[in-house]
């Protein structure tokens, strides 16, 4: 057993819990589809985050980047400090895994809490599989 399939047999039940409960926080009163994410960092610590939707529809932001983005808020996330996997209750959307990308590399594990919401079901993809190509300004 490797390092990162260790990884995710320690943290998925925890990390996906995390995700389901930020999910009942979205604030998704439009589309009314509720997302909540889990980005666990290499220190341990998991940060939570839901979509927070808006009138006016592009000021709406999904629940990934809301934790990505509270994480660096927070000082939580670093270069020292980076994510080590990302639980999720949708699939991510490409906006929200090109800036997952600018703090981890190909291997972040993504576990997708079943859609049928069967405990502990999950699916798992990697970042470099859902987004192959990064943009990357240099
Ligand atoms: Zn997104």
């Amino acid at each position: 057993m490797n390092t990162l399939t260790q990884l995710i047999d320690t943290y998925a039940e925890k990390l996906l819990q995390a995700a389901k409960t930020a999910q009942k926080q979205a604030y998704a009163p439009y589309s009314e589809f509720r997302v909540g994410a889990a980005l666990l960092l290499a220190d341990g610590e998991i940060v939570n985050g839901c979509n927070v939707e808006n009138a006016s529809y592009g000021a709406t932001v999904c629940a990934e980047r809301v934790a990505v983005w509270s994480a660096v808020a927070a000082g939580k996330l670093s270069p020292q400090n980076p994510p080590k996997a990302l639980a999720v209750t949708a699939l991510p959307c490409a906006l929200c895994l090109q800036v997952l990308s600018e703090f981890a590399g190909a291997d972040l594990p993504v576990l997708v809490a079943a859609a049928d919401g069967a405990e502990g079901g999950y699916r798992l993809f990697y970042l470099g599989d859902l987004l192959p190509q990064v943009f990357r300004l240099k």
